[in-house]
Protein backbone atom coordinates (compact mmCIF):
# COMPACT_ATOMS: atom_id res chain seq x y z
CA UNK A 1 0.00 0.00 0.00
CA UNK A 2 1.18 3.50 -0.33
CA UNK A 3 0.18 5.74 2.82
CA UNK A 4 1.04 9.24 1.99
CA UNK A 5 0.61 12.36 4.24
CA UNK A 6 -0.63 15.82 2.88
CA UNK A 7 2.51 17.41 2.32
CA UNK A 8 4.93 14.26 3.32
CA UNK A 9 5.67 12.11 0.32
CA UNK A 10 5.93 8.56 1.74
CA UNK A 11 9.02 6.68 0.53
CA UNK A 12 8.98 3.46 -1.16
CA UNK A 13 11.13 0.70 0.24
CA UNK A 14 13.13 -1.78 -2.47
CA UNK A 15 9.79 -4.22 -1.84
CA UNK A 16 7.82 -1.59 -2.30
CA UNK A 17 5.96 -1.01 0.91
CA UNK A 18 5.58 2.59 1.76
CA UNK A 19 7.77 4.29 4.07
CA UNK A 20 6.42 7.08 6.42
CA UNK A 21 8.88 8.94 8.31
CA UNK A 22 8.81 11.17 11.44
CA UNK A 23 10.91 12.39 14.46
CA UNK A 24 12.71 9.50 16.25
CA UNK A 25 12.35 9.35 19.97
CA UNK A 26 13.27 6.13 21.03
CA UNK A 27 15.43 3.40 19.79
CA UNK A 28 14.81 0.18 18.44
CA UNK A 29 12.82 -1.85 16.43
CA UNK A 30 8.92 -3.13 16.48
CA UNK A 31 7.36 -5.28 14.40
CA UNK A 32 4.01 -6.52 14.67
CA UNK A 33 -0.11 -5.53 13.57
CA UNK A 34 -1.37 -1.69 13.86
CA UNK A 35 -4.05 -1.34 16.74
CA UNK A 36 -5.07 2.01 17.21
CA UNK A 37 -6.97 3.44 20.71
CA UNK A 38 -10.35 2.73 21.11
CA UNK A 39 -12.68 5.19 19.44
CA UNK A 40 -13.77 8.71 20.29
CA UNK A 41 -16.48 9.12 22.75
CA UNK A 42 -19.43 10.44 21.43
CA UNK A 43 -19.64 14.19 22.87
CA UNK A 44 -23.99 15.26 23.54
CA UNK A 45 -25.23 18.04 21.75
CA UNK A 46 -26.91 20.52 23.72
CA UNK A 47 -30.28 19.96 22.81
CA UNK A 48 -31.72 22.45 24.77
CA UNK A 49 -33.17 19.68 27.20
CA UNK A 50 -33.79 20.82 30.59
CA UNK A 51 -33.57 18.63 33.63
CA UNK A 52 -36.77 19.01 35.67
CA UNK A 53 -36.05 20.98 38.88
CA UNK A 54 -36.35 18.30 41.49
CA UNK A 55 -34.16 16.64 39.40
CA UNK A 56 -31.31 18.32 39.83
CA UNK A 57 -30.11 17.35 42.62
CA UNK A 58 -29.72 13.39 41.73
CA UNK A 59 -28.48 14.59 38.49
CA UNK A 60 -25.40 16.50 40.50
CA UNK A 61 -24.91 13.04 42.37
CA UNK A 62 -24.75 11.05 39.31
CA UNK A 63 -22.06 13.46 37.68
CA UNK A 64 -20.33 13.58 41.01
CA UNK A 65 -20.31 9.74 40.85
CA UNK A 66 -18.71 9.82 37.25
CA UNK A 67 -16.23 11.72 38.20
CA UNK A 68 -14.85 10.75 41.08
CA UNK A 69 -14.60 7.12 39.39
CA UNK A 70 -12.72 8.52 36.53
CA UNK A 71 -10.48 9.74 39.51
CA UNK A 72 -10.19 6.68 41.21
CA UNK A 73 -9.91 4.43 38.24
CA UNK A 74 -6.68 7.21 37.49
CA UNK A 75 -5.25 7.04 40.68
CA UNK A 76 -5.59 3.45 41.21
CA UNK A 77 -3.07 3.22 37.84
CA UNK A 78 -0.98 5.56 39.13
CA UNK A 79 -0.33 3.81 42.16
CA UNK A 80 -0.20 0.56 40.16
CA UNK A 81 2.55 2.56 37.66
CA UNK A 82 6.77 4.40 38.61
CA UNK A 83 8.38 7.30 37.73
CA UNK A 84 7.16 9.79 35.27
CA UNK A 85 3.92 7.40 33.95
CA UNK A 86 2.73 8.23 38.09
CA UNK A 87 3.01 11.44 37.94
CA UNK A 88 1.49 11.96 34.53
CA UNK A 89 -1.58 9.27 35.98
CA UNK A 90 -1.77 11.55 39.15
CA UNK A 91 -2.02 15.38 37.53
CA UNK A 92 -4.78 13.38 35.31
CA UNK A 93 -6.95 12.03 37.97
CA UNK A 94 -6.10 15.29 39.89
CA UNK A 95 -8.07 17.35 37.31
CA UNK A 96 -11.29 15.22 37.45
CA UNK A 97 -10.71 16.01 41.30
CA UNK A 98 -10.19 20.02 40.14
CA UNK A 99 -12.79 22.00 42.76
CA UNK A 100 -12.93 24.92 39.87
CA UNK A 101 -13.91 22.43 37.15
CA UNK A 102 -16.03 20.59 39.26
CA UNK A 103 -17.82 23.50 40.37
CA UNK A 104 -17.97 24.88 37.06
CA UNK A 105 -20.09 21.96 35.71
CA UNK A 106 -22.47 21.43 39.30
CA UNK A 107 -23.54 25.09 38.27
CA UNK A 108 -24.60 23.99 35.02
CA UNK A 109 -26.48 21.35 36.62
CA UNK A 110 -28.35 23.41 38.76
CA UNK A 111 -29.60 25.46 36.40
CA UNK A 112 -30.89 22.35 34.72
CA UNK A 113 -28.07 20.76 31.76
CA UNK A 114 -27.85 17.34 31.77
CA UNK A 115 -24.97 16.30 33.23
CA UNK A 116 -23.12 15.33 30.25
CA UNK A 117 -24.08 18.24 28.42
CA UNK A 118 -22.57 20.23 31.51
CA UNK A 119 -19.62 18.66 31.71
CA UNK A 120 -18.83 19.23 27.87
CA UNK A 121 -19.71 23.22 28.37
CA UNK A 122 -17.45 23.58 31.39
CA UNK A 123 -15.08 21.29 30.19
CA UNK A 124 -14.85 24.10 26.81
CA UNK A 125 -14.89 27.26 29.17
CA UNK A 126 -11.59 25.50 30.51
CA UNK A 127 -9.97 25.10 27.15
CA UNK A 128 -10.89 28.21 26.00
CA UNK A 129 -9.59 29.54 29.08
CA UNK A 130 -6.30 28.04 28.79
CA UNK A 131 -6.22 28.32 24.94
CA UNK A 132 -6.35 32.07 25.27
CA UNK A 133 -3.35 31.85 27.57
CA UNK A 134 -1.43 30.25 25.66
CA UNK A 135 2.02 28.41 25.85
CA UNK A 136 2.96 26.23 28.49
CA UNK A 137 -0.94 25.77 29.34
CA UNK A 138 -1.47 23.55 25.71
CA UNK A 139 -0.56 20.77 27.11
CA UNK A 140 -3.45 20.99 29.69
CA UNK A 141 -6.02 21.48 27.07
CA UNK A 142 -5.24 17.98 26.15
CA UNK A 143 -5.49 16.94 30.14
CA UNK A 144 -8.97 18.71 30.23
CA UNK A 145 -10.51 17.14 27.10
CA UNK A 146 -9.37 13.52 27.97
CA UNK A 147 -10.96 13.92 31.63
CA UNK A 148 -14.18 14.82 29.74
CA UNK A 149 -14.16 12.24 27.15
CA UNK A 150 -13.80 9.76 30.29
CA UNK A 151 -16.71 11.30 32.41
CA UNK A 152 -19.18 11.65 29.58
CA UNK A 153 -17.81 8.05 29.17
CA UNK A 154 -18.71 6.97 32.28
CA UNK A 155 -22.16 9.30 32.30
CA UNK A 156 -23.58 7.92 28.96
CA UNK A 157 -22.26 3.88 29.19
CA UNK A 158 -19.65 3.96 26.34
CA UNK A 159 -16.45 2.47 26.80
CA UNK A 160 -13.74 5.26 28.59
CA UNK A 161 -11.03 6.23 25.87
CA UNK A 162 -7.66 4.83 25.79
CA UNK A 163 -5.38 1.80 24.38
CA UNK A 164 -6.31 -1.65 23.52
CA UNK A 165 -4.67 -4.32 25.49
CA UNK A 166 -4.08 -6.71 22.51
CA UNK A 167 -3.29 -10.45 23.03
CA UNK A 168 0.17 -10.50 21.00
CA UNK A 169 2.81 -7.35 20.92
CA UNK A 170 1.02 -5.01 18.89
CA UNK A 171 2.59 -1.50 17.19
CA UNK A 172 0.13 1.20 18.57
CA UNK A 173 -0.42 4.33 16.00
CA UNK A 174 -2.36 7.04 17.40
CA UNK A 175 -3.38 10.63 16.28
CA UNK A 176 -1.56 11.70 19.67
CA UNK A 177 -2.10 9.71 23.04
CA UNK A 178 -3.61 11.59 25.89
CA UNK A 179 -1.21 11.60 29.09
CA UNK A 180 -3.14 9.69 30.80
CA UNK A 181 -3.26 6.93 28.20
CA UNK A 182 0.28 6.53 27.56
CA UNK A 183 1.31 6.43 31.29
CA UNK A 184 -0.89 2.83 31.14
CA UNK A 185 0.97 1.60 28.50
CA UNK A 186 1.31 -2.02 28.36
CA UNK A 187 5.01 -2.79 27.42
CA UNK A 188 4.30 -6.38 26.98
CA UNK A 189 1.60 -5.79 24.84
CA UNK A 190 2.36 -2.48 23.09
CA UNK A 191 6.22 -3.27 21.49
CA UNK A 192 6.12 0.60 19.62
CA UNK A 193 4.29 3.39 19.49
CA UNK A 194 3.98 6.06 16.62
CA UNK A 195 2.12 9.56 16.88
CA UNK A 196 0.64 11.59 14.22
CA UNK A 197 1.60 14.75 16.43
CA UNK A 198 3.90 14.68 19.21
CA UNK A 199 7.83 16.06 19.77
CA UNK A 200 10.87 14.80 21.17
CA UNK A 201 9.40 16.59 24.78
CA UNK A 202 5.65 15.70 24.64
CA UNK A 203 4.35 13.52 27.00
CA UNK A 204 4.10 10.48 24.40
CA UNK A 205 7.86 11.22 24.10
CA UNK A 206 8.71 10.93 27.86
CA UNK A 207 7.16 7.96 28.90
CA UNK A 208 7.91 5.99 25.92
CA UNK A 209 11.67 7.01 26.93
CA UNK A 210 10.91 5.96 30.49
CA UNK A 211 9.46 2.37 29.52
CA UNK A 212 12.06 2.28 26.86
CA UNK A 213 9.20 1.45 23.77
CA UNK A 214 10.64 2.13 20.26
CA UNK A 215 8.93 5.45 19.27
CA UNK A 216 8.96 7.65 16.35
CA UNK A 217 6.64 10.89 16.76
CA UNK A 218 5.00 13.49 14.20
CA UNK A 219 5.08 10.40 11.61
CA UNK A 220 3.34 12.00 8.27
CA UNK A 221 0.44 10.15 6.95
CA UNK A 222 0.21 7.81 9.80
CA UNK A 223 -3.55 8.44 10.02
CA UNK A 224 -4.14 6.49 6.81
CA UNK A 225 -2.37 2.95 8.20
CA UNK A 226 -5.35 0.99 8.74
CA UNK A 227 -5.94 -0.98 11.97
CA UNK A 228 -5.39 -4.47 10.71
CA UNK A 229 -2.07 -3.78 8.64
CA UNK A 230 1.08 -4.70 9.75
CA UNK A 231 4.08 -2.13 9.81
CA UNK A 232 8.02 -2.18 11.34
CA UNK A 233 8.62 0.87 13.46
CA UNK A 234 12.45 2.03 13.41
CA UNK A 235 12.52 4.28 16.97
CA UNK A 236 16.24 5.33 15.84
CA UNK A 237 15.57 5.73 11.86
CA UNK A 238 12.35 7.66 12.52
CA UNK A 239 10.55 5.46 10.00
CA UNK A 240 7.39 3.03 9.78
CA UNK A 241 7.50 0.74 7.05
CA UNK A 242 4.18 -0.54 5.79
CA UNK A 243 3.32 -3.75 5.29
CA UNK A 244 7.13 -4.95 5.03
CA UNK A 245 8.55 -7.81 3.84
CA UNK A 246 8.30 -10.24 6.80
CA UNK A 247 11.45 -11.91 6.55
CA UNK A 248 13.37 -8.45 6.27
CA UNK A 249 11.24 -7.56 9.09
CA UNK A 250 11.97 -10.08 11.13
CA UNK A 251 15.64 -10.27 10.45
CA UNK A 252 15.64 -6.15 11.89
CA UNK A 253 13.77 -6.83 14.49
CA UNK A 254 16.89 -9.32 15.39
CA UNK A 255 19.38 -6.85 14.79
CA UNK A 256 18.14 -4.55 17.34
CA UNK A 257 17.50 -6.86 20.36
CA UNK A 258 21.07 -8.18 19.43
CA UNK A 259 21.92 -4.35 19.53
CA UNK A 260 19.90 -4.42 22.76
CA UNK A 261 21.60 -6.94 24.39
CA UNK A 262 25.00 -5.06 24.00
CA UNK A 263 24.16 -2.26 25.46
CA UNK A 264 22.99 -4.37 28.51
CA UNK A 265 26.34 -4.69 28.94
CA UNK A 266 27.77 -0.60 29.33
CA UNK A 267 29.17 -0.22 32.44
CA UNK A 268 30.17 2.65 31.91
CA UNK A 269 32.60 4.93 32.10
CA UNK A 270 31.57 6.67 28.97
CA UNK A 271 33.94 7.72 26.90
CA UNK A 272 34.79 7.42 22.94
CA UNK A 273 36.43 4.01 21.75
CA UNK A 274 39.61 6.26 21.04
CA UNK A 275 39.77 6.83 24.72
CA UNK A 276 37.96 10.51 24.76
CA UNK A 277 36.24 10.45 28.46
CA UNK A 278 32.71 11.69 28.22
CA UNK A 279 30.71 11.46 31.31
CA UNK A 280 27.75 10.18 30.64
CA UNK A 281 25.55 11.17 33.91
CA UNK A 282 21.95 10.73 35.04
CA UNK A 283 18.57 13.68 34.49
CA UNK A 284 16.63 12.57 37.91
CA UNK A 285 14.23 14.41 40.42
CA UNK A 286 15.07 12.83 43.70
CA UNK A 287 16.72 10.21 45.59
CA UNK A 288 14.82 7.24 44.09
CA UNK A 289 15.74 8.09 41.02
CA UNK A 290 19.17 8.72 41.67
CA UNK A 291 19.30 5.52 43.00
CA UNK A 292 18.15 4.13 39.98
CA UNK A 293 20.89 6.07 37.88
CA UNK A 294 23.52 4.85 40.12
CA UNK A 295 22.58 1.35 39.25
CA UNK A 296 21.97 1.94 35.33
CA UNK A 297 25.92 2.80 35.83
CA UNK A 298 25.32 6.33 35.30
CA UNK A 299 28.79 8.31 36.20
CA UNK A 300 27.05 11.03 38.59
CA UNK A 301 24.02 13.52 38.09
CA UNK A 302 24.12 15.74 35.33
CA UNK A 303 20.71 18.02 36.26
CA UNK A 304 18.67 16.95 39.47
CA UNK A 305 15.21 19.02 38.71
CA UNK A 306 14.40 19.97 42.23
CA UNK A 307 11.33 21.79 41.31
CA UNK A 308 9.96 18.58 40.26
CA UNK A 309 9.61 17.30 44.06
CA UNK A 310 7.56 20.52 44.79
CA UNK A 311 4.84 21.14 41.94
CA UNK A 312 1.84 20.06 44.30
CA UNK A 313 3.13 21.60 47.24
CA UNK A 314 1.79 25.35 48.31
CA UNK A 315 4.47 26.28 50.48
CA UNK A 316 8.09 26.62 50.75
CA UNK A 317 9.70 23.46 51.60
CA UNK A 318 11.61 23.97 55.02
CA UNK A 319 15.78 24.23 54.51
CA UNK A 320 15.79 20.89 56.98
CA UNK A 321 13.58 18.82 54.13
CA UNK A 322 15.04 20.07 51.04
CA UNK A 323 18.57 19.34 52.63
CA UNK A 324 17.25 15.73 53.63
CA UNK A 325 16.10 15.07 49.81
CA UNK A 326 19.28 16.67 48.61
CA UNK A 327 21.54 14.51 51.11
CA UNK A 328 19.52 11.23 49.46
CA UNK A 329 20.43 12.10 45.94
CA UNK A 330 23.80 12.91 47.14
CA UNK A 331 24.31 9.64 48.69
CA UNK A 332 23.75 7.59 45.96
CA UNK A 333 27.27 9.14 44.08
CA UNK A 334 29.62 9.08 46.75
CA UNK A 335 32.74 10.76 44.96
CA UNK A 336 31.26 11.45 42.52
CA UNK A 337 29.09 14.60 40.60
CA UNK A 338 26.25 15.33 41.28
CA UNK A 339 24.89 18.66 39.47
CA UNK A 340 21.85 20.17 41.32
CA UNK A 341 19.96 22.49 39.44
CA UNK A 342 18.16 25.15 41.79
CA UNK A 343 14.35 26.03 41.64
CA UNK A 344 13.52 26.01 37.77
CA UNK A 345 10.05 27.70 38.71
CA UNK A 346 7.40 29.26 36.06
CA UNK A 347 6.00 28.68 32.68
CA UNK A 348 6.00 24.59 31.95
CA UNK A 349 6.63 23.81 35.37
CA UNK A 350 5.05 26.15 37.91
CA UNK A 351 5.35 26.36 41.92
CA UNK A 352 2.19 27.42 43.62
CA UNK A 353 5.01 29.19 45.95
CA UNK A 354 7.57 30.57 43.70
CA UNK A 355 5.99 31.05 40.62
CA UNK A 356 4.29 34.61 39.40
CA UNK A 357 0.05 33.02 38.70
CA UNK A 358 -1.06 35.60 35.79
CA UNK A 359 1.62 36.48 33.46
CA UNK A 360 0.65 36.53 29.95
CA UNK A 361 3.69 34.89 28.59
CA UNK A 362 4.85 32.82 31.20
CA UNK A 363 7.99 31.27 29.32
CA UNK A 364 9.22 34.40 28.43
CA UNK A 365 8.63 35.53 32.03
CA UNK A 366 9.74 35.66 35.48
CA UNK A 367 10.52 31.50 35.71
CA UNK A 368 13.99 29.89 36.53
CA UNK A 369 16.55 32.12 38.20
CA UNK A 370 14.65 35.79 37.57
CA UNK A 371 12.60 33.99 40.20
CA UNK A 372 15.22 35.12 42.85
CA UNK A 373 14.43 38.78 41.53
CA UNK A 374 11.19 39.13 43.43
CA UNK A 375 11.80 36.32 46.24
CA UNK A 376 16.09 36.55 46.65
CA UNK A 377 15.44 34.58 49.89
CA UNK A 378 14.12 31.46 48.18
CA UNK A 379 16.84 30.75 46.41
CA UNK A 380 19.68 31.38 49.07
CA UNK A 381 17.52 29.29 51.46
CA UNK A 382 17.94 26.66 48.32
CA UNK A 383 21.23 26.98 48.37
CA UNK A 384 21.61 26.59 52.16
CA UNK A 385 20.09 22.75 51.99
CA UNK A 386 21.97 22.07 49.34
CA UNK A 387 25.39 23.10 50.79
CA UNK A 388 23.85 21.37 54.29
CA UNK A 389 23.24 18.08 52.19
CA UNK A 390 26.73 18.23 50.40
CA UNK A 391 28.77 18.88 54.06
CA UNK A 392 26.41 16.04 55.20
CA UNK A 393 27.63 13.57 52.39
CA UNK A 394 30.69 13.26 50.24
CA UNK A 395 29.48 13.62 46.82
CA UNK A 396 30.54 16.38 44.30
CA UNK A 397 28.38 19.04 44.76
CA UNK A 398 27.76 21.52 41.63
CA UNK A 399 24.99 23.90 41.55
CA UNK A 400 23.49 25.66 38.35
CA UNK A 401 20.62 28.04 38.07
CA UNK A 402 18.25 27.35 35.05
CA UNK A 403 17.37 30.03 32.37
CA UNK A 404 20.46 32.91 32.79
CA UNK A 405 20.42 35.10 30.20
CA UNK A 406 23.24 37.64 31.35
CA UNK A 407 26.87 38.17 32.56
CA UNK A 408 25.77 39.82 35.61
CA UNK A 409 22.93 37.02 36.47
CA UNK A 410 25.71 34.29 36.14
CA UNK A 411 28.24 36.74 38.40
CA UNK A 412 25.55 37.22 40.69
CA UNK A 413 24.40 33.26 41.05
CA UNK A 414 28.20 32.14 41.58
CA UNK A 415 28.80 34.73 44.15
CA UNK A 416 26.03 33.07 45.97
CA UNK A 417 26.98 29.59 45.49
CA UNK A 418 30.89 29.97 46.03
CA UNK A 419 30.03 31.64 49.47
CA UNK A 420 28.75 28.61 50.43
CA UNK A 421 31.66 26.52 48.97
CA UNK A 422 30.16 24.81 46.27
CA UNK A 423 31.01 24.90 42.56
CA UNK A 424 29.29 27.26 40.57
CA UNK A 425 27.77 26.57 37.02
CA UNK A 426 24.79 27.86 34.65
CA UNK A 427 22.81 26.51 32.09
CA UNK A 428 22.98 27.52 28.61
CA UNK A 429 19.01 27.97 27.53
CA UNK A 430 18.73 31.23 26.65
CA UNK A 431 20.72 32.18 23.10
CA UNK A 432 22.68 35.25 24.31
CA UNK A 433 23.90 32.94 27.08
CA UNK A 434 25.75 30.72 24.66
CA UNK A 435 26.94 33.57 22.49
CA UNK A 436 28.23 34.98 25.83
CA UNK A 437 29.29 31.74 27.18
CA UNK A 438 32.89 32.72 27.48
CA UNK A 439 32.19 35.78 29.49
CA UNK A 440 29.74 33.39 31.44
CA UNK A 441 32.82 30.93 32.40
CA UNK A 442 35.00 33.97 34.02
CA UNK A 443 32.16 33.77 36.90
CA UNK A 444 31.54 29.77 36.70
CA UNK A 445 33.69 26.63 36.10
CA UNK A 446 31.38 25.07 33.89
CA UNK A 447 28.26 25.41 31.83
CA UNK A 448 25.29 22.88 31.05
CA UNK A 449 23.50 23.23 27.52
CA UNK A 450 19.37 22.81 28.68
CA UNK A 451 18.43 21.31 24.55
CA UNK A 452 14.97 21.61 25.63
CA UNK A 453 14.61 25.47 26.27
CA UNK A 454 17.59 26.41 24.20
CA UNK A 455 15.64 25.52 20.40
CA UNK A 456 12.61 26.87 22.28
CA UNK A 457 14.44 30.34 22.50
CA UNK A 458 16.21 29.67 19.35
CA UNK A 459 13.73 29.16 16.82
CA UNK A 460 10.90 30.83 18.52
CA UNK A 461 8.94 27.95 18.74
CA UNK A 462 6.73 26.42 22.38
CA UNK A 463 8.51 23.34 23.03
CA UNK A 464 5.24 21.94 23.95
CA UNK A 465 3.70 22.63 20.96
CA UNK A 466 2.91 19.52 18.63
CA UNK A 467 2.29 21.53 15.85
CA UNK A 468 5.88 22.86 16.06
CA UNK A 469 7.42 19.89 16.83
CA UNK A 470 9.81 19.81 13.77
CA UNK A 471 10.98 23.50 14.83
CA UNK A 472 12.03 22.13 18.41
CA UNK A 473 14.11 19.36 16.87
CA UNK A 474 17.14 19.02 18.59
CA UNK A 475 18.89 18.29 15.06
CA UNK A 476 17.96 21.74 14.32
CA UNK A 477 21.50 22.94 12.35
CA UNK A 478 21.02 26.88 13.92
CA UNK A 479 21.18 25.04 17.57
CA UNK A 480 23.73 22.50 16.95
CA UNK A 481 25.30 25.72 16.09
CA UNK A 482 24.79 27.42 19.39
CA UNK A 483 26.29 23.93 20.90
CA UNK A 484 29.39 24.38 19.35
CA UNK A 485 29.77 27.82 20.24
CA UNK A 486 29.57 27.14 23.62
CA UNK A 487 31.72 24.11 23.46
CA UNK A 488 34.11 26.39 22.26
CA UNK A 489 34.17 28.52 24.84
CA UNK A 490 34.07 25.47 27.38
CA UNK A 491 37.77 24.47 25.41
CA UNK A 492 39.49 27.62 25.18
CA UNK A 493 38.60 28.12 28.76
CA UNK A 494 39.57 24.91 29.90
CA UNK A 495 36.04 24.38 31.60
CA UNK A 496 33.30 21.47 31.49
CA UNK A 497 30.27 22.17 28.93
CA UNK A 498 27.65 19.35 29.38
CA UNK A 499 24.39 18.78 27.52
CA UNK A 500 21.79 18.18 29.89
CA UNK A 501 18.73 18.14 27.52
CA UNK A 502 16.76 15.55 25.98
CA UNK A 503 19.11 16.08 22.78
CA UNK A 504 21.96 13.89 25.26
CA UNK A 505 19.39 11.14 25.26
CA UNK A 506 19.92 10.12 21.58
CA UNK A 507 23.12 8.19 21.12
CA UNK A 508 23.81 9.40 17.48
CA UNK A 509 23.01 13.24 18.49
CA UNK A 510 25.40 12.08 21.68
CA UNK A 511 28.36 11.67 19.14
CA UNK A 512 27.47 15.09 17.15
CA UNK A 513 27.40 16.48 20.56
CA UNK A 514 30.84 15.19 21.47
CA UNK A 515 32.29 15.96 18.25
CA UNK A 516 31.03 19.76 18.79
CA UNK A 517 33.52 19.43 22.60
CA UNK A 518 30.69 18.84 24.04
CA UNK A 519 32.30 17.02 27.98
CA UNK A 520 29.39 15.52 29.18
CA UNK A 521 26.06 13.54 27.74
CA UNK A 522 23.39 13.76 30.69
CA UNK A 523 19.79 11.47 30.25
CA UNK A 524 17.36 9.55 31.28
CA UNK A 525 18.19 6.50 33.00
CA UNK A 526 16.99 4.47 30.07
CA UNK A 527 18.92 6.55 27.80
CA UNK A 528 22.08 5.50 29.41
CA UNK A 529 23.36 2.51 28.49
CA UNK A 530 22.10 3.25 23.99
CA UNK A 531 24.23 7.04 24.77
CA UNK A 532 27.21 5.23 26.37
CA UNK A 533 27.94 1.98 24.29
CA UNK A 534 27.20 3.84 21.29
CA UNK A 535 30.10 6.45 22.23
CA UNK A 536 32.02 3.38 23.05
CA UNK A 537 32.56 2.10 19.55
CA UNK A 538 32.88 5.40 18.06
CA UNK A 539 36.17 7.57 17.48
CA UNK A 540 36.62 11.04 18.37
CA UNK A 541 37.22 12.05 14.79
CA UNK A 542 34.39 9.77 13.38
CA UNK A 543 32.31 11.98 16.27
CA UNK A 544 34.00 15.62 14.75
CA UNK A 545 33.53 14.60 10.98
CA UNK A 546 29.69 13.82 11.95
CA UNK A 547 29.37 17.18 13.95
CA UNK A 548 30.69 18.96 11.07
CA UNK A 549 28.06 16.94 8.16
CA UNK A 550 25.56 17.78 10.83
CA UNK A 551 26.20 21.65 11.30
CA UNK A 552 26.58 21.71 7.37
CA UNK A 553 22.86 20.54 6.66
CA UNK A 554 19.64 22.61 5.92
CA UNK A 555 17.34 20.70 8.17
CA UNK A 556 16.83 18.50 11.29
CA UNK A 557 16.61 15.19 9.09
CA UNK A 558 19.28 16.15 6.47
CA UNK A 559 21.83 16.85 10.02
CA UNK A 560 20.54 13.01 11.09
CA UNK A 561 21.15 11.62 8.06
CA UNK A 562 24.84 13.30 7.57
CA UNK A 563 25.63 12.20 10.83
CA UNK A 564 24.93 8.77 10.35
CA UNK A 565 26.75 8.72 7.01
CA UNK A 566 29.70 10.27 8.69
CA UNK A 567 29.36 7.87 11.33
CA UNK A 568 29.16 4.86 9.26
CA UNK A 569 25.88 4.06 10.62
CA UNK A 570 23.96 3.37 7.29
C1 LIG B 1 16.34 21.97 29.06
O1 LIG B 1 15.69 23.01 28.92
O2 LIG B 1 16.89 21.38 28.12
C2 LIG B 1 16.45 21.35 30.39
C3 LIG B 1 17.28 20.35 30.61
O3 LIG B 1 15.65 21.83 31.36
P1 LIG B 1 14.08 21.45 31.47
O4 LIG B 1 13.76 20.45 30.42
O5 LIG B 1 13.87 20.95 32.85
O6 LIG B 1 13.45 22.80 31.22
MG1 LIG C 1 15.04 24.09 30.67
Amino acid sequence: MSATAPGTAALSSPDGSAVLTGTPVVPGVAYGPVVRPSGAVRLPADDGAVVAEEERAAERERFTAAAEMVADRLSERAGAATGASAEVLAATAGLARDRGLLSAVEQRIDAGSPAAVATVQAAQQFVDLFTGLGGVMAERVTDVRDVRDRIVAQLTGQHEPGVPRPEAPSVLLAEDLAPADTAGLDPARIAGLGTRLGGTTSHTAIIARQLGLPCVVAVGGLDDVPEGATVLLDGEQGTVTVDPDPAEARARVDAAQAAAAALAGYRGPGGTRDGLAVKVLANVQDGAGARTAAAAHAEGVGLLRTELDFLSRTEEPSVEEQARGYAEVFEAFPGRRVVVRTLDAGSDKPLAFATMPDEANPALGVRGLRVARRDPGLLERQLDAIAEAAGRTDAEAWVMAPMVATVAEAAGFAELVRARGLVPGVMIEVPSAALHAERLLRHVDFLSIGTNDLSQYTLAADRLSADLADLTDPWQPALLELVGVTAEAGQRTGRPVGVCGEAAADPLLGCVLVGLGITSLSCAVSSIAGVGARLAVTDSDACRRAAEAALGADDPRAARAAAREALGAG
